[in-house]
């Protein structure tokens, strides 16, 4: 291993809450062939092992016991450009929305919907981040890592990832299990621009014919005007998922609530707007222990100065519980507690 982990790291600047915390040990994984002695270091002093992106999706206590590998390895490279699609190769450690940018530049089209995500490209796939009518599902081809238990190569193929709404086998399953080093993506030769999102289409709506610059400077703008920056208050982006609920269940809640923000699934179900939920809840703007509702983004938790991954839980349990007492609806969290 070319550096020994780190002792007592602080991550404080290492996850976009700015939660307060020390690891027992910390290692910057810049080469993955540095794996398996890192994987025995842990072993030997019977430590467990985390795994840390760019930090923007997770919620760090004050004391983490164990070794986080912290992936910070880079590389993008073009496999394959055919008539039909481009193969494209990137490293875990590469940040995403530079990478969005990188394959823009370069007419490897596709992505734009999902710039501005904070975040790696090894996160990516584990909560199949989505925006603007785009998840990422669509690109994977194949998911390279680790498995944590065995220490052996593993490859995971789209199917295999078992991608749904903001969850995978990496959620699931696998949770804890696996360390991605870097993921396969496929993009068309020749996409069409994915316009038909309603925020997206308004945007859009001046452009008669929207290309993909005019679809990744849209999406931009949007994200800027209503998205706070974690830099300057710090948040981990949207605190609660969506609830998808049967058609039923719907229609029961319809008949009370006639306004309910939600879209129709084509499986029937239907999918709730949380941000609408927890606002007709009144949270809007409130705080109490540093934490807070953002003022204009009710689904976003931010970290006013001192709160800690305690305090925004147990907003977020308060949060929980009013929403299901009112509409009988379960908010599950989006951000991983380590
Ligand atoms: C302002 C803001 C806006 C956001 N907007 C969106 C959005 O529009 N859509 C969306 O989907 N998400 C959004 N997010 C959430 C976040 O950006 C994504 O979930 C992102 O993919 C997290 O990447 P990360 O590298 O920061 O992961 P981290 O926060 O470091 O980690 C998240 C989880 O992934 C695991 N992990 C990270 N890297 C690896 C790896 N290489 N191998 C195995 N496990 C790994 C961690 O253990 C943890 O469980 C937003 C966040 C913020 C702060």
């Amino acid at each position: 291993m070319s550096t020994l982990p780190e002792a007592g790291a602080d991550l404080l600047g290492s996850n976009s809450l700015r939660l307060p915390c020390i690891a027992d040990w910390c290692a910057d994984v810049e080469d993955p062939s540095d794996l398996p002695a890192l994987l025995s270091f842990a072993r030997e002093r019977s430590l467990p092992l985390h795994v840390l992106g760019g930090g923007s999706n997770v919620l760090l206590p004050e004391h983490l016991h164990g070794l986080v590998l912290r992936m910070r390895n880079r590389g993008i490279a073009l496999l394959e450009d055919s008539a039909t699609r481009r193969v494209i190769r990137a490293a875990a450690g590469e940040p995403w929305h530079p990478f969005v940018l990188h394959c823009h530049a370069r007419g490897w089209y596709g992505f734009e919907n999902l710039a501005l995500i904070p975040g790696t490209v090894g996160a990516a796939p584990i909560q199949n981040i989505g925006a603007y009518g785009v998840e990422l599902e669509r690109f994977v081809l194949e998911v390279r890592g680790m498995d944590l238990h065995t220490g052996l190569p593993r490859v995971l193929d789209a199917a295999a990832c078992a991608f749904s709404y903001r969850d995978s086998i990496f959620k699931g399953g696998l949770a804890g299990a696996f360390l991605i080093t870097e993921v396969l993506f496929a993009v068309p030769a020749d996409p069409v621009p994915c316009t038909g999102y309603a925020a997206l289409a308004a945007e859009l709506a001046h452009c008669p014919d929207p290309g993909h610059a005019d679809v990744l400077s849209a999406v931009m703008s949007i994200r800027r005007r209503r998205l706070p920056d974690p830099a300057v208050l710090p948040n981990a982006g949207s605190f609660f998922k969506n609830p998808v609920i049967a058609a039923e269940e719907f229609e029961r809640l319809l008949l009370a609530e006639p306004e309910v923000a939600h879209w129709r699934q084509s499986d029937g179900r239907v999918k709730l707007a949380a941000a609408w939920l927890v606002e007709r809840c009144g949270w809007k703007g409130r705080r109490d222990a540093g934490a807070g509702v953002h003022e204009a983004q009710a689904l976003v938790l931010v970290n006013h100065g001192g709160a800690t991954a305690g305090a925004l839980l147990d907003l977020a349990a308060r949060i929980r519980d009013s929403v299901h007492e009112r509409f009988g609806v379960t908010l599950e969290l989006e951000p991983v507690p380590l």
